[in-house]
């Protein structure tokens, strides 16, 4: 029997909450994120309004490239504490609507409603309820996506926004992914973006009719993994409450610290121990976050989401001190933390591959 799986996420998730807050910021372009520095800025933007996005500014791009598209937006330093307290009531809401609930990130979940409602017409007034409810307690709008798979679900929610509604029903998810761009599918980055148009596939539709045993050829196991998610295969679940989402380890040190060779160590312990604890709970991850707790308490968080699923320990400690490095200038840290998230273990490709091997 077919699902009927909601992707909702947020629409413009911190700026939104900005212009929430500050109503006088609505109608401005905000850009969320690392300070500009007037343009010297070395961070990047977290997320930023729809007014800012009109003038080509986009979530991950670096600050200072922001600042010279718009050095008049409003820049606002990201205030995590603020968006998990709206998320927070965000997720109590979506929770409530399914008993089939996983939260993804700050302002993004999935939700299983197959055994809520008896049809996609019944899921379609869901959406609505939950747009309704978001958008009186909060004032924040939301894109929904509903279609009988995770995956076409989530690029389902990201089609029309903001504040869009798109329902792709069990026998259209084909012609649906048809004529989208290959590197909506999730796990495919850049890179094999680059490699699939060297191969002269550009679209979801051109990869599902591609030889999978080339496929194979070029991407290993993976090869597979993307050859069914072009297909519209995807059984990977919507995991249930209480279920992992992240293992994480953090260190407060006795007194505050400058000295970034004694931080880079004490980073790289930390990544030690985070990845036992990954071990221990038979986990992959793709999602790498740094906490960074300054001497004034000013407490900062950075991830990074890898384009693929690892277990690698040199990975954790790569990435983290990539992510700590801007912190790392000679201010006072009492506190650093890793955590790892976007946890595999049930995941979509692991479960699709596992399908195969055994094949
Ligand atoms: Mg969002």
């Amino acid at each position: 029997m077919s699902r009927i799986i909601l992707h909702v996420d947020m629409d413009s998730f911190y700026a939104s909450v900005e212009q929430r807050r500050a109503p006088s910021l609505k109608g401005l372009p905000v850009v969320v994120g690392s300070d500009p520095k007037s343009g010297k800025g070395r961070g990047v933007v977290s997320t930023c309004s729809y007014e800012a996005r009109e003038f080509g500014i986009h979530s991950g791009m670096p600050i200072s490239l922001a600042y010279k598209l718009c050095p008049d937006a409003v820049y606002l330093r990201v205030n995590m504490q603020l968006y998990k307290e709206v998320s927070r009531r965000v997720m109590e809401i979506l929770r409530s609507k399914a008993i089939r609930f996983q939260q993804v990130s700050v302002d993004e979940a999935f939700l299983d409603i197959s055994e809520e409602v008896v049809d996609y017409k019944g899921a379609v007034n869901v959406a609505q309820e939950i747009k309704v409810q978001i958008k009186e307690q909060e004032g924040l709008t939301c894109s929904i996506g509903i279609a009988p798979t995770r995956s076409a679900a989530k690029i389902a929610s990201d089609l029309d926004k903001p504040d869009g509604l798109t329902v792709v029903e069990p026998d259209r998810v084909a012609g649906f992914l048809e004529p989208l761009e290959v590197r909506r599918l999730q796990g495919i980055g850049r890179k094999n973006e680059e490699i699939l148009q060297g191969l002269g596939i550009r679209t979801i539709g051109q990869l599902a009719r591609f030889d999978r045993d080339k496929l194979v050829d070029v991407f290993g196991k993976w090869g597979t993994g993307m050859y069914l998610l072009a297909q519209g295969v995807d059984d990977s679940e919507v995991e249930e409450r209480g279920v992992t989402r992240s293992v994480s380890r953090e260190h407060t040190f006795d007194v505050d610290i400058g000295d970034s060779i004694v931080l880079y160590g004490a980073l790289d312990n930390i990544a030690g121990l985070v990845h036992k604890s990954l071990q221990n709970k038979g986990f992959s991850f793709r999602t790498v976050s740094v906490k960074v707790r300054q001497a004034d308490f000013t407490t900062f968080t950075r991830a990074r989401t890898l384009d693929h699923d690892t277990r690698d320990p040199d990975t954790i400690r790569q990435v983290s001190g990539e992510l700590a490095s801007e912190f790392f200038n000679g201010r006072k840290i009492r506190l650093l933390g890793i955590r790892l998230s976007n946890l595999g273990k049930n995941k979509l490709r692991q479960t699709t591959l596992e399908d195969f091997i055994k094949e």
